[in-house]
């Protein structure tokens, strides 16, 4: 028997990917868009509250099992800079070009450009779940002034890969879906599900 469950995110490229992995375990991941709940806000310093929140949410207004990630770039010299604020670095409206300006320009001047993309997941079985089951995934790079690559989207053409010589703009689709934060996180979910 299948189980409905929601997905507190509109984005089909992340609604696709989760569907795909979940659904061996018989659960059928949808949209909350398909139950027009609206974006939960996201008021924390941490990753983890802003995704216990989404996903509570969700499952409040559905009375479904519910998923929620959130992810962004910490940058070790900038204390975990831009972290939680990462959509919104460089304010309103959002802009990856000026996010990824507004990082380079803070990053002159320490010799340290060491940096990582993090995403958490957060299951609820209902809005009251006691025990919600959270996985993470970090993926480790070096923040580059030039940008390379035409893949990815948000800080990729500036997210350096020692190990592939290559930005992750610069990977294909398939390669970064298969390593990112986003594949770990939800790998590491998979496993305690499972
Ligand atoms: P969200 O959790 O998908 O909303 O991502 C929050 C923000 O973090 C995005 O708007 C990007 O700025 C950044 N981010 C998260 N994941 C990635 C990624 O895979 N590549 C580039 N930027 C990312």
């Amino acid at each position: 028997m299948t189980q409905k469950i929601v997905l507190a995110s509109n984005n089909q490229g992340k609604l696709k990917e989760f569907y795909q992995m979940l659904a061996p375990l018989g659960l059928e991941v949808h949209s909350q868009s398909e139950f027009s709940v609206p974006d939960a806000p996201e008021p924390y310093f941490t990753f983890v509250e802003n995704a216990l929140m989404k996903a509570r949410h969700a499952a409040r207004l559905t009375g479904l099992p519910a998923l929620a990630d959130d992810s962004g770039i910490c940058v070790n010299a900038l204390g975990g800079a831009p972290g939680v604020y990462s959509a919104r670095f460089a304010g309103e409206p959002k802009s990856d070009a000026n996010n990824n300006r507004k990082l380079i320009h803070e990053l002159r001047g320490y010799a340290d450009k060491s940096a990582y993309y993090y995403c958490v997941l957060v299951f609820v079985r209902s809005e009251h779940d006691p025990q919600p089951v959270i996985a993470d995934g970090k993926w480790v790079g070096q923040i580059v002034e030039e940008a390379s690559g035409e893949g990815g989207f948000g800080y990729d053409p500036h997210f350096f890969l020692p190990e592939f010589g290559k930005t992750v703009a610069q990977l294909t689709a398939a390669e970064k879906n298969g390593i990112s934060h986003r594949a770990q996180a939800l790998s590491a979910l998979v496993q305690k599900l499972g």
